[in-house]
């Protein structure tokens, strides 16, 4: 299988589906993460805090925008090497877009008839009405995989081409069942505790946006810990599917086959992520 994520900033990618990614790759699949932005300006914490410093640093407030994103860039490049991602595509917008714009999407349709992966992922369009860069990235993946269908060979050199599925993240509701919200909830779950440590690795890069150490580990024992409870397991991953899915037989997964009601309270909830991945110095 060949995997492509597609987010606005560097670090999405890791805090919404590096788990599974990492999973990915283990398995052999191919992943290939695909960045909208450059990065230089979202969450710049290093950049800001040193502002506010008794003797700030001159180097770091001297910073320009070039040093600034060569520096998340290696952060993403040595995150990227943790959880397996074989190529990074970075388009390096600027990270302050606020609307849709056709030449993204166009560039975003010829990395993905180029690369032609078999899975997308990308975050929910969670509100198109109030900013948010990632509905707006999400609008011109789509956008771009729409661009992608329509491709033809004589006119743009490659044939036209169609993802299988979409996995959307950050749905904005976390509940484990298709009734309580008429239906809206992640549909598919991702257990990455095997691999969990090198999610918090993975996040430790992210330096200078306070990513690392602390927040890492409160971010994902909260949020892969709260999917990880819905899902019977310590940590997870959540998805919700664009396409529908059809099946030889109605479909209970290995997972729903072995879960133990009695007891998945306990075994989610029997890995201490600090103890077990301390802060680095
Ligand atoms: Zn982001």
């Amino acid at each position: 299988m060949k995997v492509m994520s597609i987010y606005a900033h560097p670090a999405d990618t890791i805090t919404n589906c590096g788990g599974t990614l990492a999973r990915h790759a283990d398995r052999g699949d191919e992943v290939i993460a695909l960045i909208l932005t450059h990065g230089g300006r979202i969450h710049a914490n290093k950049y800001a805090e040193e502002f506010r410093k008794e003797n700030p640093d001159a180097i770091v407030t001297g910073a320009g925008l070039d040093e600034i994103v060569a520096n998340k860039k290696a952060e993403l490049q040595r995150a990227a090497e943790v959880i397996g991602i074989s190529r990074l595509i970075t388009l390096d917008l600027d990270d302050h877009f606020a609307t849709v714009s056709e030449a993204t999407v166009d560039r975003i349709a010829a990395e993905v008839a180029g690369e032609r992966p078999d899975v997308v992922i990308c975050d929910y369009p969670m509100n198109p009405a109030w900013h948010n860069p990632h509905t707006v990235a999400t609008m011109m993946a789509l956008a771009g995989l729409g661009r992608a269908s329509q491709h033809l060979r004589n006119l743009d050199g490659s044939d036209q081409f169609y993802v299988k599925q979409i996995f959307l993240t950050t749905l904005p509701v976390a509940i484990g069942e298709g009734l309580s919200l008429h239906g809206l909830r992640n549909d598919v779950y991702v257990d990455i505790t095997d691999v969990v440590g090198r999610k918090v690795e993975a996040m430790d890069q992210f330096v200078s946006q306070g990513y690392h150490g602390l927040f890492a580990r409160k971010l994902i024992e909260s949020a892969n810990g709260e999917h990880g409870r819905v899902a019977g397991v310590n940590f997870a991953e959540a998805f919700y599917r664009v396409y529908n899915e059809t099946h030889d037989h109605l479909p209970l997964t290995e997972a729903a086959l072995q879960a133990d009601v009695l007891t998945r309270h306990l075994t989610y909830s029997t890995i201490n992520l600090r103890a077990r991945f301390p802060v680095p110095e």
